[in-house]
């Protein structure tokens, strides 16, 4: 995990709180297309665009995550929504 960023700001998509800080899995990474955004407030599941705003995901796209993928983002999902 690493740094906070305060460069980008857009809104969750779902409880329009302000995405004003994110966290990577490598140090000093920045967000980028098709990158995967959990809102901290109500674990709305997101995906960055082209412009680095954010678009809520399908169903769909959630299922066809990669297993690697998928099982991080469930288990961050509940853990916001289980505090
Ligand atoms: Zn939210």
């Amino acid at each position: 995990m690493s740094k906070l960023n305060r460069e980008i700001a857009p809104e969750c998509t779902k409880c329009s709180k302000k995405i004003n800080g994110y966290t990577g899995l490598e140090s000093g990474s920045k967000p980028s297309k098709g990158d995967i955004s959990i809102c901290f407030y109500c674990a709305n599941v997101m995906t960055f665009t082209e412009n680095l705003d954010v678009r809520p995901m399908t169903f769909e796209e959630i299922d066809n995550l990669e297993h690697s993928v998928y099982v991080p983002v469930m288990a961050t999902v509940l853990a916001i929504k289980n505090r």
